[in-house]
């Protein structure tokens, strides 16, 4: 059985469609990750997940560690086990949410004590211990423990962040290596550091590849610094990063930043957008977001999007979505965040067929065009 492999089917531009390979299954690339995190995928059952198209989906190491907590998932036979999803699982490290979400942090070179944002309680988060968390979990792509600096301070702190940062996915390394039989089976990526500076992104790019990785994950981006400006840091960061190696873009994002990261050279994405809008009443359509609050909806009886194969387009109409989320039934976000997974799905299998035919730079004009169409 192949632990980890990367094949590149068939390059356009600089964009990119291959297979990863784990032993839990292949994944397509370029690939979205819906994220699942406190072992659900929320409003969705796995096997629906799984319908939609998904290959991986991402669990969150700091909400698993303090709820249910790592070990008790660890005696419950895994997350795979635990949440009923038998194929692929990558875990974040828990460095970014525990930055954005806990309290009372402390962050030395040791790693970061902090306040659970649930009952105050106290834990530390280190490389070693974010290894060991995500072993115990039983994900199969652990990424390295970093930290993850707002993009809008000075050079110099970005710079002692990233250094910092390459230090600890040293020790990530060298923990995930001592990690045992779970070593032999999972996959580590490193994360690229350096917000929205070339040289710097190059230094942590070179520090990175100097360790070794499967696979290299884009960090720091997708944190409030605005569409242009990642666009403008995509232009360079993924081009630095080893080419025969998948690259994944962190928390990120819109159906137009995905296409244009693809555009780019990025191969994977994780974002809460297509659930998270699925609970507000925001559907994702080839024509752009609507909403389903809005009252034009009312007596709509056409589908939320006429070119969508899912369950929600195929049954219900868009006056029946409209009822269930002006009525707040929670039926109203399970059936939106179905067609959201499901057209972030179609959008991903869209770009990787056009990358194989060459014709990537048609696809994006064309759903420029329709999505931007008001
Ligand atoms: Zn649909």
């Amino acid at each position: 059985m192949t632990r980890f492999a990367f094949d590149i089917h068939a390059t356009d531009g600089k964009a990119r469609t291959g297979t990863i390979r784990m032993m839990r299954g292949d994944i397509r690339t370029p690939a979205f990750m819906p994220v699942g995190t406190a072992a659900t995928v929320k409003a969705m059952k796995m096997e629906d997940v799984r319908a939609s198209g998904a290959d991986i989906i991402l669990g969150n190491t700091y909400h698993l560690m303090l709820r249910p907590g790592a070990e008790r998932v660890a005696r419950l036979g895994g997350l795979h086990k635990f949440g009923g999803w038998d194929r692929p699982i990558l875990t974040d490290s828990g460095g970014y949410q525990v930055m954005s979400l806990s309290d009372l942090r402390k962050i030395t070179e040791e790693g970061v004590t902090f306040a659970s944002h649930l009952d105050g309680s106290r834990h530390l988060l280190s490389p070693e211990r974010s290894m060991e968390i995500q072993r115990l979990l039983g994900s199969d792509i652990v990424m390295c423990f970093d930290e993850c600096p707002r993009a809008d301070q000075p050079r110099d702190v970005i710079a002692r962040s990233m250094e910092m940062s390459m230090r600890w996915a040293r020790r990530s390394r060298d923990a995930f290596n001592a990690g045992g039989e779970h070593a032999e089976r999972a996959a580590l990526f490193g994360i690229q550091q350096g917000a929205l500076d070339e040289g710097l992104r190059k230094a942590s790019a070179d520090a990175l590849t100097d360790i070794g990785f499967d696979g290299y994950a884009i960090g720091g981006l997708a944190v409030g610094e605005g569409q242009e400006a990642m666009f403008a840091t995509l232009d360079f960061a993924p081009q630095q990063l080893p080419a025969d190696r998948p690259r994944y873009l962190m928390g990120v994002g819109k159906p137009d930043d995905l296409v244009g990261a693809v555009e780019r050279g990025v191969d994977m994405f994780d974002c809460v957008l297509p659930t998270r809008s699925g609970r507000n009443g925001q559907g994702f359509t080839w024509n752009g977001p609507v909403n389903m609050r809005n009252a034009r909806h009312a007596e709509d009886t056409g589908p939320l999007d006429e070119r969508c194969p899912c369950p929600t387009c195929t049954k219900y109409s868009r006056a029946y979505l409209h009822h269930l989320h002006k009525s707040g039934e929670m039926l109203g976000a399970m059936l939106l965040t179905e067609h959201n997974l499901w057209f972030y799905q179609q959008l991903m299998a869209g770009m990787r067929a056009a990358i194989a035919e060459g014709r990537f730079a048609a696809f994006a004009a064309d759903f420029r065009r329709d999505y931007f169409a008001r």
